[in-house]
């Protein structure tokens, strides 16, 4: 699948559409998640376009994806589950539930979460 520019995090990403910031830096955004599943429901977004996690990894250069990790912890931090525990998901793909085709992972936390990924 090729790169839409015009889907949501895009938008975001250029200003067009509002979010609630939680953590920026030049390699990131990362904000709320307009419909919280977990009292702490953040979304990390690389500044960069890539369709998904595949893509990501395919085409990311080594430091560029250590950054963004980096950034994914400096998110939790920032949302304060780094000190209470939190998990990161990504879907990767249609038929994994993903939505928006602009790389992202979820961050969860804010209660505890149990054992199980759903
Ligand atoms: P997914 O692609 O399945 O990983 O999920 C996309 C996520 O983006 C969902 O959890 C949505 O609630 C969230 N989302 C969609 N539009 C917005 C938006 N404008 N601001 C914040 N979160 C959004």
């Amino acid at each position: 699948m090729d790169y839409e520019n015009d889907n949501v995090f895009a938008r975001i990403l250029r200003g067009e559409l509002p979010c609630t910031k939680v953590y920026e830096d030049e390699n990131v955004l990362a904000f709320n998640d307009i419909n919280p599943k977990t009292p702490v429901h953040v979304l990390v977004v690389p500044k960069a376009p890539y369709v998904d996690f595949s893509d990501f990894v395919a085409r990311a250069a080594a430091a560029e994806q250590a950054a963004f990790w980096a950034g994914v912890q400096r998110t939790a931090e920032a949302t304060g589950v780094a000190a209470t525990g939190f998990r990161v998901v990504t879907n990767n793909g249609a038929s994994a539930g993903q939505i928006v085709f602009h790389f992202h992972v979820h961050i969860y936390g804010g209660r505890p979460l149990g054992g199980r990924a759903k």
